[in-house]
Formats: C-alpha cells, sequence, structure tokens
C-alpha cells in the first residue's frame, strides 16, 4: 500500500451524479462501494466532501442573501451530504464517524482532533462535515486543514477528470495530462487545481495531492495500491 492513511476529497457536484440538483443514489453508493474496495486494503480514511450540488455561498450575493449567510448555508449543505455519504457507506457494511466544524450535537460530533485520529486507528471512516466552520472557505481547504490535522499522508482529490491538464480538456482537444507536477510547477502555470487557500496549506506542510477521476471503478483501489493514477503534485 502506497498510502496509510488518506483524506478523500469530493465535491458536492459529483454528488449529483445524472441529475441536475441533490444527491443521486446510485452515485452514493457506487461510492461507497470504491471506498469499501481501499478499506479491505486496511487504508485508515477520512473524506470531505463538498457543497456544490445545494448551495454555495458566492451563490448567496446573487439573489439578495449576506454573504457569510450563504457560507453558513453552504455548511449546512455539506453536511446533508456527509448525512448522505455516511449512510451510503453504512449499507455497504462500513463503520463511520461524522464530525462536524459547527455544532449539530443532535446529528453527529463536533470536530475533536484527538478524537478524529482515535476513531481512525480504531478503523472507522470519519467524515468532515460542515466545512472549517468559518465563512469564506472552502471544502478544499477544510480537505487541506484536516489532512494536516489528522496526519493524513495525502490529499485524494477525486474528480470527473483523470488528472491535472496543460488546458481544459473538455474544451482543447491538444491538451495533455501531467503524471506529475511539483507545486510551484502549478503556481507559475496557473493551473487551477484547489483555491489558493487549499494549495498553500499542502505545500508549506509538504501534503501531497492527487487529482484523479473518482468516477472511473476501480481507481481509487489502484491508487492506493501504488499505480500511477491521475495526477501528482509534490513540493
Ligand atoms: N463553506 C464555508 N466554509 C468552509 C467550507 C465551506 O463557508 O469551511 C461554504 C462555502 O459557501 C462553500 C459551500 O460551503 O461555497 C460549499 O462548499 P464548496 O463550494 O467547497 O463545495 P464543492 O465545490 O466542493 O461542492
Amino acid at each position: 500500500m502506497k498510502y496509510k492513511r488518506i483524506l478523500l476529497k469530493l465535491s458536492g457536484e459529483a454528488l449529483m451524479g445524472e441529475k441536475n440538483y441533490g444527491i443521486d443514489p446510485n452515485r452514493l453508493d457506487q461510492y461507497a462501494q470504491e471506498i469499501k474496495k481501499i478499506k479491505e486494503l486496511g487504508v485508515e480514511v477520512a473524506i470531505v466532501i463538498g457543497g456544490g450540488n445545494i448551495f454555495r455561498g458566492v451563490q448567496a450575493e446573487n439573489t439578495g442573501i449576506d454573504r457569510v449567510q450563504g457560507d453558513y448555508m453552504g455548511m449546512l449543505a455539506t453536511l446533508i451530504n456527509a448525512m448522505a455519504l455516511q449512510s451510503a457507506l453504512e449499507q455497504n457494511g462500513m463503520f463511520t464517524r461524522l464530525m462536524s466544524g459547527i455544532k449539530v450535537e443532535s446529528v453527529c460530533e463536533p470536530f475533536i482532533r484527538r478524537r478524529a485520529i482515535r476513531h481512525l486507528e480504531k478503523g472507522r471512516i470519519v467524515i468532515f462535515g460542515a466545512g472549517i466552520g468559518n465563512p469564506y472557505f472552502t471544502t478544499d481547504s477544510t480537505a487541506s486543514l484536516r489532512a494536516i490535522e489528522v496526519e493524513a499522508d495525502v490529499v485524494l482529490k477525486g474528480t470527473r477528470v483523470d488528472g491535472v491538464y496543460t488546458a481544459d480538456p473538455e474544451k482543447d482537444k491538444t491538451a495533455t495530462k501531467y503524471d506529475n507536477l511539483s507545486f510551484q510547477e502549478a503556481y507559475e502555470k496557473n493551473l487551477n487545481i484547489m483555491d489558493m487557500t487549499a494549495f498553500t496549506l499542502c505545500q508549506e506542510n509538504n501534503l501531497p495531492i492527487v487529482v484523479f477521476d473518482m468516477n472511473k471503478p476501480g481507481n481509487l483501489k489502484k491508487l492506493i495500491e501504488g499505480e500511477i493514477i491521475g495526477t501528482l503534485i509534490t513540493t
């Protein structure tokens, strides 16, 4: 196994699957099965999930809602996704804990670093919901921060493209994929991998990132086993 403890970042939008909004139960189940394959290898799994399929803070400003209020709405959206994912994981026989960046006592535990690490050591999948708990951040930043806090070996950013390209592969047919990149190269080439806060946190803490296609069955497992999948970003 290449990694012992990972932080998997999933976007909220990915959960929509074939739908235009909300959560596609088939997609959820597919992700749960992919995660199960790596749990069976013995890897410790922490997950951060976005909320873009339900609400994003920046959207709020267009509708007259205050930005900060909107960001809290976005954080609650991530909790809804996290609960749905938790349920799918449990239905597939895995043990989980949901920890929230804002207190929602009746629903889940608050984020407590030492407790999160203990859950991971015991083999439970820990889902970090509600982002960092502060407005003006993203779930990518949450992924970087929580990964550092729980001492994960890597952030695996599951997307619908199979890595980082020289240009947008959906628009430019000549675009080619990078297998490896340094943080510095990514800055210089202006490659949009994560927001700056998230990206800088990883760089400053020597935390590698892998961008890979989460929708391709078997990819996550191959990655854990050390195959070259997606794009690896390191210092
Ligand atoms: N958010 C926030 N603080 C955080 C994490 C998230 O305010 O620490 C809000 C923010 O408004 C964001 C929304 O939650 O737009 C949903 O998260 P994100 O856009 O990162 O989800 P994704 O794009 O991954 O689906």
